[in-house]
């Protein structure tokens, strides 16, 4: 009988510290939100253990991926068009539109906040662009202008076409609606939002204490908003690396200081060149927000697209981690940073977004590797 009553309250112990635990764990989740506006930002960090237990140091991904519409742009898109209220260039409640020119991701995250927020979204785009990101444009109910490729100084070109589909509207006096330009390479409301958002919560996510911050560079916007804050905080204890792309000229401009015109010209090599697989970063010239952190930037790493590929692989293999072809950028530069470091220096980089976005190219490649490759294949990789 004692026996029974012993073996009783053990349990009754263990499963009030089951009861006691599943609390805590509950107690830490936030109370519903007001929208889906609301969920962006105040993403997740993660430990990549697989990163971390080969190099001795620690590297962490700041999961931007986390945000409703899959990415950081989510941030840009909401920071763009709420700047556009406080100037009376959207107005709640009246059927505004947002224009802008871009195949990748900020498509999506306008789209999004527009349905969010109530206004419509107009994106333009090269007519080469992938069949996924059309299909999810179109689901997102975005109207869509399909234009030929071509070069910045073409009126044809996409970015171009966005601002001119905005001021034919603005111009014409039949219509009730008025449209704003989001313009995400010029807009300081870009670098602004991962000044304000990204940088903060990555400071305190870390405690303050960090060696390296990585990104890369596409609009410029999240490496030079997250620099500027962390180097507020941080001073000279922190080093800032943009990861770069094969055939990208800012590798280059950061590395040796060369002239915009050299950055443009590299980069136009990488677009015609180069099988640009990786997407999203190394563009081929130096936009305003790129040059709103330029300062900040230490140094910079050159990753080939099939190092990015072999990394994708390598991470879902051994983290359960499924990213696109620029996060995957950006973790061989970790490991190739790490390499120089002590043991236990803390390394962050961006996870922009996940593979799903990239299957048809970039994933239909990564796909093909080997499971068991090892780290060290994944950086001996050759050029693609
Ligand atoms: N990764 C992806 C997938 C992107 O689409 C972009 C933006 N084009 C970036 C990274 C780079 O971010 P930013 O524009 O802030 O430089």
């Amino acid at each position: 009988y004692k026996w029974f009553i012993a073996a009783a309250s053990l349990a009754t112990a263990g499963s009030l510290y089951s009861a006691f635990v599943a609390s805590r764990k509950l107690s830490k989740l936030a109370p519903p939100k007001e929208g889906v506006a609301d969920l962006i930002g105040n993403t997740p960090m993660v430990k990549l253990e697989s990163l971390s237990n080969s190099t001795g140091c620690e590297i962490y991904a700041k999961l931007e991926l986390c945000n409703p519409g899959g990415s950081a742009k989510d941030r840009v898109a909401l920071g763009i068009v709420r700047a556009a209220e406080r100037k009376g260039l959207l107005r709640p409640g009246m059927p505004d539109i947002v224009f802008e020119g871009t195949s990748g991701s900020t498509g999506i995250s306008i789209a999004t906040i527009c349905n969010a927020l109530g206004y419509k979204a107009h994106i333009s785009l090269p007519d080469d662009t992938s069949e996924e990101k059309l299909a999810l444009l179109e689901s997102l109910g975005a109207q869509i202008n399909k234009v030929r490729p071509a070069g910045i100084v073409d009126p044809e070109q996409y970015v171009n076409a966005a601002q001119r589909a905005c001021n034919d509207l603005n111009s014409s006096q039949e219509v009730n609606s008025q449209g704003v330009f989001a313009d995400q390479f010029e807009n300081d409301a870009n670098w602004r939002v991962h000044y304000e958002g990204t940088g903060p919560e990555i400071y305190k996510q870390m405690d303050g204490c960090m060696d390296v911050f990585i990104a890369g560079c596409g609009t410029g916007g999240t490496i030079s908003g997250v620099a500027k804050y962390l180097r507020e905080k941080l001073g000279d204890k922190l080093t800032v690396v943009l990861a770069d792309p094969q055939g990208s000229g800012f590798y280059n401009r950061v590395k040796h200081g060369v002239m915009y015109d050299q950055v443009e010209q590299e980069g136009t090599r990488r677009r015609h060149q180069v099988d640009t697989i990786v997407e999203g970063i190394g563009l081929n010239r130096v936009t305003h927000n790129f040059s709103q952190g330029e300062a900040f930037i230490d140094d910079a790493v050159r990753v080939t697209d099939s190092q990015a590929i072999r990394m994708a692989k390598f991470l879902s293999v051994n983290d359960g981690f499924f990213i696109g072809s620029s996060t995957a950028i950006n973790a061989v530069a970790a490991v190739k940073v790490a390499k120089h470091l002590p043991p236990g220096s803390k390394i962050v980089i961006i996870a922009c977004d996940s593979g799903s976005r990239h299957l048809s190219k970039f994933w239909k490649a990564a796909k093909q590797i080997d499971p068991r490759i090892s780290l060290q294949e994944v950086l001996d990789s050759p050029r693609s």
